[in-house]
């Protein structure tokens, strides 16, 4: 019987993980691994760390309630630090295996560094096994192959609702023994506990267990995903939106998971339009998943992937560096990035002026802000983060030629009484 490693890496879950089932029915022993890249792990073009400490700290958090999840199977999680070939080459002398499982990820880096493992694994005999599962929707239940994707998002919607198919929950039935080989320690650039601004929307905490109680505390009542359609747009407090991202974004909690939740509240408080509606945003976070997938490196070049107006700079870097100090004197948008900053969160109301802003008011390219985004939210998913700046920029899916948002307007619409401005001052 073969002896598998499957490398965690979105998937931070033990539930409802259909490729860790898979893994589980195949293979004799299993050795759970999660490899970690340093922080000194180099910028890119645009800003020279990748993420933030709060970001750090929410990964740690949802490495450790993954091991403790596993633990208590009475399975090992292996941690470690560094390259990922050299910590899976380094495994293999330590424990020899024959199979390497690991979810499929969009991504220019996600697919390179996995290309990069899979040479590895071919050239030493170990066969790779990778499968798509990031989305509320399947590969194989879409009506369209991805290279057909459509460009417009309701297109797809429409499409996809006539065709409307979630696939069943996939748990482990058994678990494999596991290798219990040692982990790295935690390094100290991880810091062990954030300290979260009591103004926080919520106190994110990483991992399936904190990350499973929102989800009950949200999807189990009336007064708030009853009521979601309406205090979506709001912009202070937990309760104005679900607040599921950064769980879906590090993949402690499956989109199914959030579905069959939905379809609980709807059995017993009954469908309504705020019920749908989250299901409508978990579309949203599909199509541009799957959009990641089908344009591949085209969602990270200035000129995008759409038909859109190329989006202009002037490249004026005081206004710039106000911008993400929240400094730029429109209290809506400073509010915004000050939250983003001391929290890791922002609401998509704020996402979107915060960008229209920077791309329209300001004129900067939408790259220094993705990448600002990028190293700030507790929830940066490349699919999501890049392809709305896109969307924003008019250089993505959007049909018209970006979104320019009246910050003004917007402020008085939404913050009628400056009680957000006033708490970010
Ligand atoms: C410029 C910009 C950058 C963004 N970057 C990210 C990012 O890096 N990661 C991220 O998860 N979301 C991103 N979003 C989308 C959205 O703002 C957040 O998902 C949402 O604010 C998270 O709060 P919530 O969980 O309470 O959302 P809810 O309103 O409760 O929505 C439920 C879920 O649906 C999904 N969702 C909702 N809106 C969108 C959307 N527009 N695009 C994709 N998924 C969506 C999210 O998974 C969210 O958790 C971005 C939006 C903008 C405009």
């Amino acid at each position: 019987m073969p002896v598998g490693v499957y490398y965690f890496r979105k998937d931070c879950r033990i539930n409802d993980n259909p490729l860790l089932a898979r893994a589980c029915a195949e293979c004799d022993q299993l050795i759970y691994v999660w490899v970690c890249p340093p922080p000194s792990q180099p910028g890119h073009a645009w800003s020279s760390h990748r993420a933030g400490s709060l970001r750090y700290a929410f990964m740690r958090e949802c490495i450790e309630d993954l091991r403790a999840d596993l633990a208590a199977e009475g399975v090992v999680l292996v941690v470690r630090f560094g390259d990922p070939v050299q910590v899976l080459a380094q495994i293999k002398a330590e424990c020899s295996y024959d199979r390497l499982y690991g979810e499929e990820l969009p991504g220019t880096e996600e697919i390179m560094g996995w290309k990069t493992i899979s040479d590895y694994a071919a050239s030493n005999g170990v066969q790779v096994i990778q499968h798509w599962q990031r989305t509320l929707l399947s590969l194989s239940d879409l009506p369209f192959g991805i290279n057909n994707l459509p460009r417009v998002f309701t297109s797809f919607r429409t499409k996809v609702e006539q065709n409307w198919h979630v696939r069943e929950s996939a748990d482990v039935l058994s678990w494999p023994k596991s290798v219990a080989l040692p982990s790295d320690p935690w390094q100290l650039e991880f810091a062990k506990e954030k300290k979260m601004d009591p103004r926080a929307s919520l106190d994110f905490k990483g991992g399936a267990k904190s990350g499973y109680e929102r989800l009950l505390c949200y999807c189990g009542s009336a007064d708030l995903l009853g009521r979601y359609k309406e205090t979506r747009n709001g912009l202070i407090g937990p309760d104005y939106s679900s607040k599921l991202s950064p769980w879906l974004a590090w993949g402690c909690l499956s989109p199914v998971e959030v579905y069959d939740a939905i379809l609980n509240y709807e059995d017993k408080f009954g469908a309504n339009e705020s019920s749908y509606w989250l299901v409508f945003e978990l579309l949203w976070r599909d199509f541009f998943q799957f959009t990641a997938r089908k344009e591949g490196r085209r969602i990270f070049l200035r000129s995008g992937f759409g038909e859109g107006v190329r989006s202009k700079s002037n490249g004026r870097s005081v206004d710039e560096i106000k911008w993400k100090e929240g400094q730029t004197g429109h209290a809506f948008v400073d509010a915004c990035m000050r939250e983003l900053v001391a929290t890791g969160y922002m609401s998509n109301r704020g996402r979107q002026n915060a960008a229209s802003y920077l791309v329209h008011d300001l004129a900067i390219d939408w790259r220094i802000g993705a990448s600002f985004f990028e190293y700030h939210l507790l929830d940066y998913d490349v699919a999501s983060n890049w392809c709305n700046w896109a969307y924003i920029a008019g250089v993505g899916n959007d049909p018209r030629a970006g979104r320019k948002f009246n910050v003004d307007k917007q402020a008085s619409d939404y913050d009628p009484k400056q009680t957000f401005g006033k708490l970010w001052a």
